[in-house]
């Protein structure tokens, strides 16, 4: 399959997963997860309209992305993975979403680089949904605490992320992650990959973020 096919194919089951939600489709952005792919395999989907990436390493996007977004400035790159304090300048200068802030000590450098560059960029608070030892995202206890923090820094923080454990049914995660976001009134629920974006966007998703149903697997 071209991922231009399948691309279609994502477009029209989250098309069908928001009717059968009741949500309006425009409700839900597709984020095309491009993380191990080259930039010759990335064009057939810009060629398709597709605008919003997501890549999980600022290294990697580094290599790839600047060119891109020369020729096509409307891209919009979201950085998914998680980002180190003495990366925050580079994820500035290179990202246009960041959706991984998870803890106090990345705060600061990060508010620190987008005043020195002026670019104030919007960002999302990545919660370790699960409460797994191993993963990224804060924990759920320390929500508040760090929207708090982020909002005195400067930082504007405009919705929740979260990956949810594998091989546990997502939705009750889904459906916690919404939860919490709803409660400080944040407007974007990033959730659901290839394997559940249907699923998230019944219980509100507002971002996915597909790869391997888009680009094959890794
Ligand atoms: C890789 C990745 C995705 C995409 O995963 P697929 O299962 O390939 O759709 C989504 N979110 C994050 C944070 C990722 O690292």
């Amino acid at each position: 399959m071209s991922v231009a096919v399948n691309l279609e194919t994502v477009r029209a089951q989250m098309h069908h997963a928001s009717l059968l939600a009741g949500r309006t489709p425009e409700a839900t952005q597709l984020i095309a997860v491009s993380k191990t792919f080259s930039a010759e395999a990335v064009q057939p989907l810009i060629d398709a309209g597709q605008r919003r990436f997501g890549e999980n390493r600022v290294q990697e996007a580094g290599q790839k992305w600047p060119a891109l977004k020369a020729l096509y400035p409307d891209i919009e790159l979201h950085l998914i993975g998680h980002l180190q304090s003495n990366k925050a300048a580079d994820a500035v200068a290179l990202f246009d979403v960041i959706q991984t802030v998870d803890r106090p000590s990345l705060i600061g450098p990060l508010a620190k680089a987008m005043d020195q560059q002026n670019r104030h960029l919007p960002c999302l608070l990545q919660v370790n949904i699960g409460e797994e030892p191993q993963k990224g995202g804060c924990a759920l206890a320390d929500v508040p605490a760090l929207l708090a923090q982020a909002k005195t820094a400067g930082l504007a923080i405009g919705g929740v992320m979260a990956i949810p454990p594998v091989g546990l049914d997502p939705a009750p995660f889904f459906a916690l992650l919404h939860k919490i976001g709803h409660r400080h009134t944040l407007a974007h629920f990033s959730m659901g990959m290839s394997a559940d974006y249907e699923i998230a966007i019944q219980t509100g998703s507002t971002i996915v973020r597909v790869g391997s149903a888009l680009f094959g697997t890794r």
